[in-house]
């Protein structure tokens, strides 16, 4: 069986000979036997499974043996390995047996599935999976219907569901830049966190089309992001005008120290997990750094959010 492994993953595991800026610190794979999800924001929905990307990434393909070899063979190369998914309920019983064969490593491994999964979700977990990401993507019903064309009505109570039986082992996949405004995402993030779960947070790399978010804005989004995760601020608690975050109930001094040096802006998500690249190419920008923030970085990052200072 063949399997589809990150580019910056197959250099790490030494598969594929090139230089890489930052390597990712978790090994990325793809299981996709054609992914019936019509996103529209994704180059392999539809069943697309000629594209060898998905997000800006190229996943070249390697028989799974010889990838299983060089992820167990020691000094290990990773800490945790994200096998991430195409929706298709018919593949189901085989990405269970698949992932049974990561379970084996004894390397932690979480799975990325579709919001329509959450049953298939507590089976993961119980068969020893350590987190499973759940790529809900937007934020609200109107760009849920737009961007997913699938039933929130359905889907959230679901997830919600999931999220009071096992949050703590769930990270909820947010796209920034697919239409919602800044409030009704922060309100989405609470209402993740308030129900047990925690947020992976992604900007839109617009690989269909669109455009990217301002960084302004997805750097306000993070910033709450993280202070809502730490639990320093509420979304009731910040000021918002016309969808724009504008203001955090701390600040100056006490919402850098509260920003931890910068981590509010790194990738965030399962333990272990940075990312590089999906979201940007190299040499560009980070909108999640892969990697701590030089100060510079920091300072540049906590400015371009502009708020008002209270
Ligand atoms: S947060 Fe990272 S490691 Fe966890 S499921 Fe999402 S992509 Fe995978």
């Amino acid at each position: 069986m063949k399997i589809r492994v990150s580019y910056g993953t197959a250099i790490v595991l030494g598969l594929v000979h090139a230089r890489q800026d930052v390597a990712p610190t978790t090994a990325y794979l793809l299981f996709d036997r054609g992914c019936i999800g019509q996103c529209s924001f994704c180059s392999r929905a539809n069943g697309n499974v000629r594209s060898q990307k998905l997000s800006r990434i190229i996943w070249p393909e390697f028989e799974l043996e010889q990838v299983l070899e060089k992820l167990t063979t020691p000094p290990l190369p990773f800490a945790r390995i994200c096998l991430q998914t195409g929706y298709n309920p018919e593949s189901e019983s085989e990405l269970k047996s698949l992932a049974q064969q990561f379970v084996k490593t004894g390397i932690a491994t979480s799975v990325t599935l579709s919001p329509s999964q959450t049953l298939l979700a507590g089976e993961m977990l119980e068969m020893g999976l350590d987190h499973v990401g759940i790529g809900l993507d937007a934020a609200s019903p109107p760009t849920y219907a737009t961007h997913k064309k699938k039933n929130w009505q359905q889907d959230w109570p679901a997830l919600l569901d999931l999220l009071s039986k096992v949050g703590d082992r769930i990270e909820v996949h947010l796209i920034f830049g697919l239409g919602d405004s800044e409030e009704a995402f922060c309100q989405r993030i609470q209402a993740i966190i308030d129900g047990g779960g925690k947020i992976s947070l992604f900007a839109l790399t617009p690989v269909n089309g669109g455009n990217p978010p301002e960084f302004a804005a997805y750097r306000r989004v993070q910033a709450f992001r993280f202070l809502c995760e730490k639990q320093k601020v509420r979304v009731d608690d910040c000021q918002f005008a016309d969808g724009r975050l504008t203001g955090f109930p701390i600040a100056g001094a006490n919402l850098c120290e509260a920003l931890e040096n910068g981590d509010a802006f790194r990738t965030s998500g399962c333990g272990n997990c940075n990312r590089p690249y999906y979201n940007e190419r190299p040499g560009q920008l980070f909108y999640n750094y892969p990697r701590p923030l030089s100060s510079p970085e920091f300072t540049a990052a906590v400015e371009v959010m502009a708020l008002a200072d209270r």
